[in-house]
């Protein structure tokens, strides 16, 4: 195959696997008192704050009262905060953090020496606990704000299942209720991550389903449609609002899940902080925006407050290009027109992506955070192919010993595009990159890769225009 040639050229063939000549550990570590106990609210330093949440029904900017209707009181707060620079993460959180953080930080040194890049090359390894994803750093927070209201559970929706599988361990935890709308397409293709969440105690229903109004509206207009994430966030946040002591969390593109995953960034700063090392480039996978908003705030935030520079990258898929190829402007969150509304980069809420096997990154908008830094031009953003992305996944998997989740695999084929960009110029320049989980769930894609039958679809333009053209009038 192509691609596999043209990385075999580029590849260094030594097996020489000594140790480096180097005095940075392969793992940089934090401890448990070192780790931090504060989130980080980035809203506080951005000169030009994310338009307001508008309220579909008055199309006025949302309040807390209409908020708190959809979400846990904490929470609500949390979304409309700009004013708390640092929110403290509860005891009973940082707790549970402790049983799977400090997460990894690695020096990818056998990545480096393969492709014989002058570049230093980290990760920030969210993959190592059960759920496989970083996603459990904000589940178990919007799990305990919801019990610590006297709520009976909570409703979501996944996608690939990370999300899904993250809340159904947090909601086990805390021994609260949890039901799941799974994306048809997933719920079909993943039978073992909805057998983890099912073995957690969650409910999983297969989205668009029957159960909701909004569900079967859905499979009236699109019949054998594989599902969207906006289709099944709108089926859960109709079975919040019909159920006595519910309420609906959702795992990505709201400034409060980006704001629990400021974490990430944190833990990481200070561990690299301990080796003075400072990164060049900054490298998140992009779906909702929630990882990768974690990872560079810290960082984002020096640079706002003029105090150092940093290039960020965010990657998306080529089958769903919302930052490189949508709008900004107001926007539905979901498929269903409940939830409020949010200026962002979208593709339209209407937009079905291909069936990528990136389920994670196929949502039409974007964290109003991260769309307003790009906005901006301080932060950059790339598409990138899904066979291009698997090539670079199964290079990283031989010599970095981790297998890594599709959506994670969009960060590590432009970290090696730029650690080759590096080559080429003999600089040595220093590249994170946030490798936000594993892909032992996603053997259906790797076993299509390698058998040469994986393809890649990108939107016609004429698709994107018929999409973008029914956002609402704001
Ligand atoms: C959900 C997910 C993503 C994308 O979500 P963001 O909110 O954009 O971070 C990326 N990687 C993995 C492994 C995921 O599960």
């Amino acid at each position: 195959m192509f691609i596999d040639d043209n990385l075999f050229i580029i590849m260094t063939h030594s097996n020489n696997h000594t140790m480096p000549d180097d005095t940075i550990p392969y793992k940089i570590y934090v401890t448990e008192d070192e780790m931090p106990k504060q989130w980080y609210n980035i809203k506080v330093d951005m000169p030009t704050k994310p338009a307001p949440l508008v309220n579909p029904q008055t199309g006025k900017p949302v309040t807390f009262e209409e908020l708190r209707t959809i979400f846990c009181d904490e929470l609500a707060r949390q979304e409309l905060d700009e004013t708390t620079r640092f929110i403290d993460i509860p005891q009973e959180i940082l707790d549970f953090y402790k049983m799977y953080r400090p997460s990894p930080l690695v020096r990818a040194y056998c990545l480096e020496k393969k492709l014989g890049t002058p570049a230093h090359i980290y990760y920030k390894f969210e993959g190592n606990n059960t759920s496989g994803s970083h996603k459990l750093n904000s589940a178990i927070v919007q799990a305990y704000y919801a019990k610590q209201q006297g709520l009976k559970g909570v409703t979501t929706e996944t996608g690939a299942g990370q999300w899904g599988t993250a809340l159904s361990m947090a909601c086990s935890y805390l021994e609260i209720d949890c039901q799941v709308y799974m994306v048809k397409s997933s719920y079909e293709q993943k039978p073992f991550r909805r057998e983890v969440m099912r073995t957690y105690g969650a409910n999983v229903t297969p989205s668009p389903s029957e159960t909701t109004e909004v569900g079967r509206k859905i499979n009236e207009e699109y019949p054998g449609t594989p599902g969207s994430l906006g289709c099944a966030i709108s089926e859960a946040v109709e079975a919040a609002t019909t159920q006595d002591g519910y309420r609906y969390v959702l795992g990505s593109v709201l400034s409060q899940v980006l704001l629990h995953q400021t974490v990430i960034g944190l833990e990481c700063k200070i561990a690299l902080d301990k080796y003075g090392v400072k990164p060049d480039i900054i490298i998140g996978c992009a779906g909702g925006g929630s990882n990768l908003g974690g990872l560079i705030a810290p960082f984002m935030g020096e640079k706002l407050r003029g105090e150092g520079d940093y290039r960020f990258i965010a990657v998306e898929p080529a089958s769903c290009p919302t930052l490189t190829r949508g709008v900004y402007a107001y926007d539905y969150c979901d498929t269903g027109k409940v939830c409020p509304l949010q200026k962002m980069y979208t593709l339209g809420s209407g937009f079905m992506p291909a069936a990528s096997h990136a389920g994670g990154l196929r949502y039409h908008g974007m964290s109003s955070i991260l769309s307003e830094f790009y906005d901006e031009g301080l932060m950059e953003a790339v598409a990138v192919e899904q066979t291009e992305v698997f090539a670079a996944a199964k290079e990283f998997a031989r010599v970095e010993g981790i297998l890594p989740a599709p959506e994670s695999s969009h960060a590590i084929k432009v970290a090696i595009d730029e650690a080759l960009k590096c080559k080429e110029t003999g600089e040595q320049k220093v590249i994170l990159f946030g490798l936000t989980g594993t892909g032992y769930f996603d053997m259906y894609a790797y076993e299509m890769f390698n058998n040469g039958v994986m393809t890649d679809y990108i939107p016609t333009d004429e698709e994107i225009a018929e999409s973008v053209a029914k956002l609402p009038q704001i």
